[in-house]
């Protein structure tokens, strides 16, 4: 770190960027995307090279965690590229984690590359254990492809973090089988609540939306769950399954505020940054970033958007007004 930690008019030191390197994805899912979806054109996406740039100027302002995301990160063109310039802040001690959320339909190619990087472990999303039902959530996801890619996953000696977003009617009874299937494999298990975010055609999260609280109480009918202490940085709560022994972590946006220690903020591929998931606010980096090819314009504008960090968000999921509180999709920002 050469600079000054960021820190918002809250106290709140902020040294994690997650950054969404694309918006596009080889994927549909129904509660992230409609099956139409109109992207961003080339012209506003930001190089790999000013990626790289963004990320490193947060770096020397005291960021220590870096996950990309997307869209699919891992299906933007020699992304690859992207992690190997990045990982010279592991190896220079600046950064502590390089990471990544990906779908894993292409971690078969990229997994043991991505663990020469110095990624140690990846959030993989996945949302049913059976074909059937994957193909009809993710509308264009090859089952056998996730399967194969976790497998080189832990082949590469990552570590895996599966992300199961609760969906009424449609995973909920697989709730239970997700805790003894991610025990199975060594993984670590994630529960995320649905959330208003983004047009997503003729569903309604109304319908999607099953409260943690009701997959908690599934578990506890098979499972042992002891609450532990341990923090991933995020806004996850974590316990223990008793009877596999890894972690099972419930993030609940919806029904617990977990603003008061946020330290993330969130940049998308068109260089926006979002101080907060929830709100509309956010700071245009693209331009600093393009009118100069020293990093002073970035890093004032970066220090000004961190002067705007909201003290936290507001989601709301509400019969009257059927429609996401947030316009933007997940997408976009990044999950
Ligand atoms: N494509 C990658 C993946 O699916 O892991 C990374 C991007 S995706 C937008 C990141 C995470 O956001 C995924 O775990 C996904 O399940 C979650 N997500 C997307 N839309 C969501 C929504 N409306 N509510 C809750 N989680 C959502
Ligand atoms: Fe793609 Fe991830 Fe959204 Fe699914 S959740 S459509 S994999 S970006």
């Amino acid at each position: 770190m050469t600079g000054e930690p960021l820190i918002d008019p809250f106290g709140r030191e902020v040294n994690y960027l997650r950054v969404s390197v694309t918006d596009r994805c080889d994927f549909r899912c129904v509660y992230c995307m409609s099956e139409e979806m109109t992207f961003l054109p080339k012209a506003e996406i930001l190089s790999l090279e000013e990626l790289d740039r963004v990320c490193s100027a947060f770096v020397s302002r005291g960021v220590r965690k870096l996950r990309l995301t997307g869209g699919e990160p891992l299906v933007r063109r020699n992304i690859m590229s992207l992690f190997r310039n990045l990982s010279r802040h592991l190896d220079s001690g600046d950064l502590d984690e390089l990471t990544v959320t990906t779908n894993a339909s292409q971690l078969s190619k990229y997994a043991k590359e991505l663990a020469g990087y110095g990624v140690r472990r990846i959030n993989v999303s996945l949302d049913s254990l059976l074909p059937e039902k994957f193909a009809s959530i993710t509308r264009w996801g090859k089952f056998d492809k996730v399967m194969a890619g976790l497998e080189a996953a832990k082949d590469a000696g990552i570590e895996v973090k599966i992300n199961c977003v609760a969906l009424k009617g449609v995973n909920d009874d697989e709730i239970c089988e997700f805790v003894g299937w991610c025990g199975k494999h060594g993984f670590d298990l994630t529960f995320i609540e649905v959330m208003p975010m983004g047009d997503i055609g003729g569903e309604t999260r109304v319908d999607q939306y099953l409260p943690l609280s009701m997959v908690r109480a599934t578990l506890n009918e098979k499972w042992t769950l002891d609450d532990i202490d341990y923090s991933s940085g995020g806004p996850a709560r974590y316990s223990i399954c008793k009877e596999t022994g890894r972690k099972v972590g419930f993030i609940t946006p919806m029904t617990h505020n977990f603003c008061e220690s946020c330290n993330r903020v969130r940049l998308t591929c068109t260089g926006t940054l979002y101080m907060c998931l929830g709100q509309e606010d956010a700071a245009d980096l693209r331009t600093p970033l393009r009118m100069s090819d020293q990093d002073d314009l970035l890093l004032d504008a970066i220090d000004e958007a961190i002067g705007r960090k909201p003290k936290g968000h507001d989601f709301i999921i509400d019969r009257r007004r059927q429609r996401p509180s947030v316009s933007r999709h997940m997408s976009v920002t990044g999950g």
